[in-house]
């Protein structure tokens, strides 16, 4: 699939699989009665963070329930401005809800910052942060986020829900782009 579109597999199928069984039970002893203000609920932004999100879930021991939103940040394709609009917000008040975004890759942060400052808004009884792909980048910001993945290079990279103008998203696995894809 793909041929000759993908330079290297940064990260494995394997390897995803045992560290979102690694993050599962990281995120359980965090919730050690699972969530009982209705279970655990987590919060995916579209459309990167579906696999991981679907494989977290069945990987979790606790019962979580599941909410989408999707938001554009204003910037070109391969790197965000921090100015965000929503374009689907959450079906369901968030009020008094354990809240667990999950998230696909933190490379400036911007979007997740915004992302936390505004779901604070709506009172959640708690609000935390698991990513399974992290950039350099994003270790410095101030945003606390419990669980991390893996870090990575500062490399574009797709797959596993991760596109280029929404292509890639489907390999079961993270690789990186060859240059000729970006018309090189
Ligand atoms: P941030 O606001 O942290 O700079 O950007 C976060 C968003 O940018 C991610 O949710 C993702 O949509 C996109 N993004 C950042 N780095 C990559 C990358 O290496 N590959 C892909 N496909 N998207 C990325
Ligand atoms: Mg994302
Ligand atoms: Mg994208």
């Amino acid at each position: 699939m793909y041929e000759g579109d993908i330079a290297s597999v940064l990260i494995s199928e394997e390897q995803i699989r045992d560290k979102t069984a690694e993050l599962a039970a990281a995120i359980a002893e965090r919730y050690p009665n699972g969530a009982p203000e209705g279970d655990l609920l987590l919060v995916g932004v579209l459309k990167g963070a579906i696999f991981f999100m679907t494989d977290l879930a069945r990987a979790l021991p606790i019962p979580t329930q599941m909410e989408f939103m999707a938001v554009s940040s204003y910037g070109s394709s391969t790197s965000s401005s921090g100015v965000v609009r929503i374009l689907k917000d959450l079906d369901k008040d968030i009020a008094g809800r354990h809240v667990l975004i999950v998230e696909d890759i933190i490379d400036s942060g911007l979007t997740l910052s915004w992302l936390i400052r505004n779901l604070s808004t709506r009172n959640p009884a708690s609000l935390e942060v698991v990513t399974l792909l992290r950039k350099p980048e994003a270790t410095k910001l101030e945003v606390d986020v419990a669980w991390v993945g893996f870090d990575i290079p500062n490399e574009f990279v797709v797959g596993y829900g991760l596109d280029y103008a929404e292509r890639y998203r489907d390999l079961p696995y993270i690789g990186t782009l060859d240059p000729s894809v970006y018309g090189g």
